[in-house]
């Protein structure tokens, strides 16, 4: 089952043109009714369930059906993140509610350093390599056939 926005949770992102599930889904599938300031997804047959929008959205409002591999059919799954975790809130048939918190990142937002700290430049655009390479895999040289 596709994304699917609950009304009553939505609030439009307090915003008049981009909204954040409109920013992340790669599909564009994500639209906000402006006059309602209510998303909701355009194109349901062309959805990934890639959870993109329901994992960015900062109501909780948007839902997907579960998938079979982590939950029993007819539970909700509903993910909360926050700057460093994110917590998995799976409600099942019979009402018992579980929740699994991860990880999500090992250093402090906005600490990231480009390219890890190797060089590159445009010309690598011109090489075989993979950009970084082979620095980063801990080699002068890589080898040749
Ligand atoms: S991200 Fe959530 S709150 Fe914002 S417009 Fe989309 S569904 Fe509504
Ligand atoms: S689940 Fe993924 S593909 Fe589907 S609407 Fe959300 S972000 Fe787009």
């Amino acid at each position: 089952m596709p994304s699917f926005v609950i009304n009553q949770k939505c609030d439009g992102c307090k915003s008049h043109d981009r909204t954040a599930c409109m920013y992340i889904c790669p599909n564009d599938l994500m639209v906000l009714d402006t006059e309602k300031m209510k998303a909701y997804n355009r194109a349901p047959d062309m959805c990934w369930e890639c959870y993109n929008c329901v994992k960015i959205c900062p109501t909780q409002a948007i839902e997907i059906r579960g998938y079979a591999d982590f939950m029993p059919l007819g539970g909700v799954v509903q993910p909360l993140r926050s700057t460093d975790t994110i917590m998995w809130s799976v409600k099942f048939r019979d009402g018992e509610l579980k929740r699994f918190r991860f990880k999500t990142r090992t250093i402090p937002e906005g600490s990231s350093v480009p390219d890890a700290g190797f060089e590159s430049s445009s010309d690598d655009l011109k090489s075989p390599l993979l950009r970084t390479e082979p620095a980063s895999n801990g080699l002068d040289e890589l080898a040749k056939l």
